[in-house]
């Protein structure tokens, strides 16, 4: 008897005829002998819905309050999942994140999983129960409700199978795995059978939304092997492990994007010591998260800082700005919503020179302009004008050859 733990995403769960087919799936599965932890995330929209919902009532609503909130979508797709599995004629039972005991920290919208307690579920798995279990959602020291970050159910799954130490651990989502670009982007992007945690880490931080990155992390860490299918067939998907580059010889592996960044630009500020630290630290305690720093150089000791933060904490992120501009004797803060950052990753590049010159060179032959570059050790990120992410993403997925 094996113990799996499957994730069914918002689409696996979008309508009633959705809801049945998982609980088929997953009857059909306990059937053959196992035992069977189920996460689920909201149906499809339900948590844009409910983010909606919040905006129409405040400006900035109170994130406690905002938790309380969308911690409700969940609970919509365990009952859900719980009665047609019944309905089906099995045995299963619905639990949120109190009910089960996932403890998080008490960071609102962005909190990490300190420990789960799985008392109750092995109680319930010892009954024959499928047990479901809310995604996305925990509870912090005082017993309140938090979120793990929007597309978080993945990372609850595989906090679960780290915990009961699951046999497996299958994500249920709406492609057939992990492409080597977006499918939606690019039609002819191709499947991989493999792919490592550092090559998948770096997909996921970079933009790949089909696997959560704290989830990744996770994986990682306590070696969760991952299974990234699709609920709407039965092809096999992706497996996520540890290792090297595994298809030998691949320089890149994927090409990922973020259409969700903001970029903002501080302004002719002196060019002295203990500017840079007095921004991003000001930005650090707003709980803002930046990610590529620009600074221009330095022209009559005055130079320019841009940065890019996540479109969600755009508005923060300028208001931090604008209530530094005195301080820093700056001439202005300038903000542009309309960014994308387009990556190549691949472990390969470590050996390869060559590979940054010859993705501007792709850019370049497309007329595409880069505002501002990074680098790690297996990957290149460029940010771009927003418009252009669809070709860009395109031409450099055919220059690295990943359609063939
Ligand atoms: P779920 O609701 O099941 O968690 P998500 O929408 O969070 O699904 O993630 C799946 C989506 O991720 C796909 O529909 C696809 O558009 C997107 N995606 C982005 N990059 C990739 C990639 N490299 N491979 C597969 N899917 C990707
Ligand atoms: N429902 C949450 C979201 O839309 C979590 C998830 O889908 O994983 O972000
Ligand atoms: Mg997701």
């Amino acid at each position: 008897m094996a113990l799996i733990v499957q994730k069914y995403g918002g689409t696996s769960v979008a309508d009633a005829t959705r809801v049945r087919d998982v609980a088929e799936r997953v009857l059909y599965t306990q059937q053959k002998g196992n035992q069977m932890v189920i996460v689920v995330s909201a149906p499809a929209g339900k948590t844009d819905e409910l983010l909606a919902l919040a905006r129409g009532v405040a400006k900035h609503p109170n994130p406690r309050e905002v938790d309380m909130l969308l911690a409700t979508g969940e609970q919509i797709s365990i009952a859900l999942l719980a009665m047609a599995s019944a309905d089906l004629g099995g045995k299963a039972i619905s639990l949120t994140a109190a009910q089960v005991g996932i403890k998080t920290d008490g960071t609102h919208q962005k909190a990490k999983i300190t420990e789960i307690s799985l008392k109750r579920i092995k109680e319930e798995l010892e009954k024959g129960q499928v047990v479901i279990v809310a995604g996305f959602q925990g509870i912090d020291e005082k017993h309140d409700y938090t979120t793990l970050g929007r597309g978080g159910s993945d990372t609850s799954a595989v906090a679960l199978a780290a915990a009961l130490n699951a046999d497996m651990c299958e994500i249920y989502t709406d492609v057939d795995g992990v492409y080597t670009a977006d499918p939606r982007l690019v039609p002819n992007a191709k499947k991989h059978d493999e792919i490592s945690y550092d090559e998948m880490l770096e997909m996921a931080s970079l933009g790949a939304k089909v696997l959560h990155l704290r989830a990744v992390e996770l994986a990682k860490k306590y070696n969760v092997p991952l299974h990234v299918r699709s609920s709407f067939n039965e092809n096999p998907g992706t497996v996520v492990k540890g290792g090297e580059n595994m298809e030998q010889g691949r320089i890149v592996v994927g090409v990922a994007h973020n259409s969700k960044i903001s970029k903002l630009t501080i302004a002719r500020i002196a060019d002295k010591p203990g500017v840079a630290a007095m921004i991003f630290s000001k930005l650090a305690a707003a709980d803002i998260n930046v990610d590529m720093i620009v600074q221009s150089a330095g022209k009559d000791g005055l130079a320019d800082i841009s940065f890019t933060v996540s479109k969600d904490d755009a508005d923060r992120a300028e208001e931090v700005a604008r209530s530094m501009v005195e301080v820093l004797s700056a001439e202005s803060v300038e903000r542009d919503d309309n960014q994308a950052k387009v990556s190549i990753v691949g472990t390969g590049m470590l050996t390869n020179p060559g590979v940054a010159a010859a993705m501007f060179e792709t850019l370049a032959q497309n007329n595409i302009n880069i505002e501002m570059i990074s680098t790690s050790d297996i990957s290149i990120s460029t940010v771009i004008p927003g418009e252009l992410v669809e070709k860009a993403v395109q031409a450099l997925h055919s220059a690295f050859e990943l359609d063939k």
